[in-house]
C-alpha cells in the first residue's frame, strides 16, 4: 500500500543538486510547478536534480542548451512521476531539444500494400526506449497553464509506454482496476469525440480524440495544467488520473 510518508522516506539518489537560485528562477517562471506545495517543490528539485544526471541532452539544428533551459526540461518532466518515481523513466535516456517545430519522416503500408511516405511536423515526439524529442519553442509555450504543455505530453507517453505500445493505458498500480480503467476512458474518449462531431468550442483540446494514447497524454496536460476543467468536464478520468499519478492538483494549495 503506498504512502507518502514512505514514499518521502525513500532515498533518492545522492546527487549535487540544481543550485537553489537557478532552481528558483526556473520555477518562478514555471507556474504549474511555482503553484506546488514547499514540500512537493523540494521533492521536485531531488528528482529534477536525479534527472538531469542519468539522462543526456542532446542539442541539434544550431539551438544552443544553457543549463537553464536543461533544468527547465527536467522540471515538468518530474512533475508527472512526482509520487511515483524516476524509475518509471529508466527506459530510456536521451532528451533530443531542437529550436522548433521538427520535422519526421513517416512510411506506412496500407491495407492495399502500397507503400506511402510522408513528412509530419511535430512539436515533441517520444519513442519506446528514447529519445523523447522536444521543441524548445513548444517548451517555452508550455507556461501559461492553458492545457498546453509538451512536456507532460511526452513523459505521459513514455509512462504509457512502459507496457509496450503507447495506447493510454499505462501498467497500473495494485489497487487501480484495469477494466474500470477502460471502460472510464472509453466512454469519456466518445463523448468527447461526440462533442467534436456536433461543433461549437471544445472543452478539451481536440487532439485527445486523435487515438487513445493522445487521449492519455492530452488529459494528462489537462491533469496537472487546469485541474478544475478535467474534473468538471471529465471527473472520472480526473479520478482516475488522480489514482494513477498519485496527486491531486485540484486540491494541492501552495503551502
Ligand atoms: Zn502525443
Amino acid at each position: 500500500m503506498w504512502s507518502w510518508a514512505a514514499l518521502r522516506k525513500r532515498a533518492l539518489p545522492s546527487v549535487r543538486g540544481v543550485p537553489q537560485n537557478l532552481w528558483n528562477d526556473v520555477l518562478g517562471g514555471l507556474p504549474v510547478l511555482a503553484r506546488l506545495p514547499a514540500s512537493d517543490r523540494s521533492r521536485l528539485h531531488q528528482l529534477a536534480s536525479a534527472l538531469l544526471k542519468k539522462k543526456g541532452f542532446v542539442p541539434v539544428g544550431g539551438i544552443q542548451l544553457t543549463e537553464r533551459m536543461k533544468v527547465v526540461v527536467a522540471a515538468l518532466a518530474c512533475l508527472p512521476i512526482l509520487r511515483l518515481d524516476l524509475r518509471w523513466y529508466r527506459d530510456w535516456r536521451s532528451i533530443v531539444i531542437y529550436p522548433g517545430e521538427f520535422v519526421a519522416p513517416r512510411r506506412a503500408v496500407d491495407d492495399a500494400g502500397v507503400h506511402h511516405e510522408w513528412e509530419e511536423v511535430l512539436s515533441g515526439e517520444s519513442r519506446n526506449q528514447g529519445p523523447v524529442c522536444l521543441s524548445w519553442g513548444d517548451v517555452e509555450a508550455s507556461v501559461r497553464l492553458d492545457g498546453y504543455n509538451v512536456v507532460i505530453h511526452e513523459m505521459a507517453h513514455m509512462l504509457d509506454m512502459r507496457n509496450g505500445e503507447p495506447n493510454g493505458f499505462p501498467p497500473l498500480h495494485g489497487g487501480l482496476d484495469a477494466k474500470l480503467w477502460t471502460r472510464v476512458f472509453t466512454a469519456a474518449f466518445e463523448d468527447l469525440r461526440h462533442e467534436a462531431e456536433t461543433g461549437g468550442q471544445m472543452s478539451i483540446d481536440a487532439y485527445a480524440i486523435e487515438d487513445p494514447a493522445e487521449f492519455f497524454a492530452v488529459t494528462s496536460e489537462y491533469f496537472f495544467e487546469l485541474p478544475q476543467r478535467l474534473a468538471w468536464r471529465l471527473p472520472q478520468v480526473y479520478d482516475l488520473l488522480a489514482a494513477f499519478y498519485r496527486q491531486d492538483p485540484l486540491r494541492q494549495a501552495s503551502a
